[in-house]
C-alpha cells in the first residue's frame, strides 16, 4: 500500500536588490490566496508605508540578538549591513496548516533553506542588467545613495550564486515573470515527498 504524505511547498524568492522579488512575492500572493508568506525579523529601519508585523518585524538589534540566543530562528543572516531573519514558527504554522509558504531570502538564507527543506523551491529572480538594477532603485526612491551602492556593489557578488539554485527568472517584462513564478508553484505545490 503506497502512502503519500503532502507536505506544504516551500517557494524561496531570492534576487539581488530591486530585481524584482517583493514585487513577484505580492504577485503569488493575490495568485494564490491560501499561501502563506514568512514574514522576517529584522533589525532595517522601516521603509515609508511598510508596516510591522505585515512586511517585517522590526526590532532592535538588542532583541535580535536574544531571539538567536534563545534559537528563534530557522536561518539568520546580516545583508546590506542589517540583521535578517526567519522565524522558526513560520515553517512550523505551514506544516500545522498545510499550507504552501513563500519566503523572501537573500542568496545565503536560500541556501541554507535548501540544505534544510531539499524539498525547497530556491528561484533566483533578476532584472536584465546592473544598469537596470540601479535604475529601478533609484525610481523605487526608498533607499539612500549609500545604501544603493552598496546593494549594487552586493549584486555583483550574489549574482556568482546562481548556480545553486533550482529556477532563474530574467525579471524583464513583469508579466511573463509572473508567469513564470506561478507556473513554478503550481507545478511544484504537490510535489511528492514521502513515498513511505
Ligand atoms: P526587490 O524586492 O527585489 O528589492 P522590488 O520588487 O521592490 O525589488 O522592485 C524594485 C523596483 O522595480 C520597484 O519600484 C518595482 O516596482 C520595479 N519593478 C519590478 N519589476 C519590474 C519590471 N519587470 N519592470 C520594471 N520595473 C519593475
Ligand atoms: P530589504 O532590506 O530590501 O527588504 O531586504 C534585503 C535583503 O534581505 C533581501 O535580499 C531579502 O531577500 C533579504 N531577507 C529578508 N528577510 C530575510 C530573512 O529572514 N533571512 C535572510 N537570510 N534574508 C532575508
Amino acid at each position: 500500500m503506497i502512502k503519500i504524505v503532502k507536505k506544504p511547498g516551500i517557494f524561496v524568492l531570492t534576487s539581488p536588490s530591486g530585481g524584482g522579488k517583493t514585487t513577484l512575492v505580492k504577485f503569488l500572493r493575490r495568485r494564490f490566496k491560501d499561501i502563506l508568506y514568512s514574514v522576517s525579523t529584522t533589525t532595517r529601519p522601516p521603509r515609508k508605508g511598510e508596516r510591522n508585523g505585515i512586511d517585517y518585524n522590526f526590532v532592535s538589534a538588542e532583541e535580535f540578538k536574544e531571539m538567536v540566543k534563545r534559537d528563534k530562528f530557522i536561518e539568520w543572516a546580516i545583508v546590506h549591513g542589517h540583521y535578517y531573519g526567519t522565524p522558526k514558527e513560520n515553517i512550523a504554522q505551514a506544516e500545522r496548516e498545510k499550507r504552501d509558504i513563500v519566503l523572501d531570502l537573500d542568496v545565503k538564507g536560500a541556501r541554507n533553506l535548501k540544505r534544510l527543506y531539499p524539498r525547497s523551491n530556491i528561484i533566483f529572480i533578476t532584472a536584465p542588467s546592473i544598469r537596470e538594477l540601479r535604475r529601478r532603485l533609484l525610481k523605487r526612491g526608498k533607499d539612500s545613495p549609500a545604501s544603493i551602492k552598496m546593494r549594487l556593489k552586493n549584486a555583483v557578488e550574489e549574482l556568482k550564486q546562481i548556480k545553486y539554485f533550482d529556477w532563474f527568472v530574467i525579471n524583464d517584462n513583469l508579466r511573463e515573470a509572473e508567469r513564470k513564478v506561478e507556473a513554478i508553484v503550481v507545478a511544484n505545490a504537490c510535489k511528492i515527498e514521502d513515498r513511505g
